[in-house]
């Protein structure tokens, strides 16, 4: 696996390999990988030539200043992973590389950054729109993989891809989950050995939410059933918990045989453990 640190060297060899013809399957990613990245990278490998990965801890998409701080650091372990599981090229640029001075400009989207992570963490989708919109200039891929462990994201670049013109394909991956349902994350480092043994409970209740919603329970009900489920559990704290139409993502009202669009439904939970946040959705 070649290891580029630069723009400008990174996108001569990408030059090259173009003119050769082959298709770029790309994976950007904030590093400390675990098997829900690999799964990507495996993806970007069946669909794609060459395969390029980015590290880069983004700090405009961070709107909390210890989150950034403790975000877990892992290039050299990193690297080898990406190598073992056979990506062609990784690209680790510094924050200067990136940002020889911090962007002006801002990314705004809407109702889609209104709720949920965009209404809890302010400025963070303006970070994800700058750093993505640069990585894909820098990088231009044939496809593009994301994980829908972050559902909000998917639309937002979404949104970002077909406003813009990206002449690129977004490929949406599947959450990949430990054996006890917790989806994998890089945060899920930073959890003490009681904190990762509670954090199933965050898919658990998604998945009581999903069974009562097809037992046609009202949404309002649903939430609330949730909300005092995590309550009896300590060191849990819900920030959010929505039921949401997966295209707009705008709350969903009612009950799941009022839908009458017959559009997917996205339940999308966000919750402390101590002071690491997990995000986790499910799809019904
Ligand atoms: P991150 O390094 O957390 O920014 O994630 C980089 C990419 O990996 C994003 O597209 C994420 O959605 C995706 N990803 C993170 N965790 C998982 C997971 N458990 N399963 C599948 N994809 C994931």
């Amino acid at each position: 696996m070649l290891v580029f640190h630069q723009i400008s060297v990174l996108q001569e060899h990408l030059k090259k390999l173009r003119n050769q013809g082959l298709s770029i399957g790309f994976v950007p990613t904030m590093g400390a990988l675990h098997q829900g990245h690999i799964s990507l990278i495996n993806q970007a490998k069946a669909q794609s030539d060459i395969v390029v990965c980015s590290i880069f801890v983004n700090p405009t998409q961070f709107n909390n200043a210890h989150d950034l701080a403790v975000y877990p650091r892992t290039l050299e372990a990193d690297s080898q992973m990406l190598d073992t599981a056979g990506c062609d090229i990784l690209f680790a640029p510094s924050a200067e590389e990136m940002y020889p001075k911090l962007p002006t400009m801002k990314f705004d989207f809407g109702a889609l950054e209104t709720v949920m992570e965009g209404a809890f963490r302010p400025g963070h989708f303006n970070g994800v729109g700058i750093v993505v919109s640069k990585l894909f200039h820098i990088v231009q891929p044939d496809k593009a993989f994301f994980g829908q462990k972050d559902l909000q994201q998917c639309a937002v670049i979404s949104c970002m891809v077909n406003e813009l013109s990206f002449h690129l394909e977004l490929v949406i991956c599947p959450t990949q989950r430990e054996e006890d349902g917790l989806a994998m994350s890089s945060r899920n480092r930073n959890l003490s050995p009681e904190q990762r043994a509670i954090a199933p409970f965050l898919y658990q209740a998604l998945n009581y939410a999903k069974a009562s919603l097809l037992q046609d329970k009202e949404v309002s009900e649903v939430k609330t059933e949730l909300a005092e489920f995590l309550k009896n559990i300590e060191g849990i704290e819900l920030e959010y918990f929505e039921i949401s139409d997966f295209d707009t993502l705008q709350p969903f009202h009612g009950t799941l045989s009022q839908n009458s669009g017959g559009g997917k439904i996205a339940l999308c939970i966000a919750a402390f453990l101590g002071k690491t946040r997990l995000i986790d959705n499910i799809i019904i």
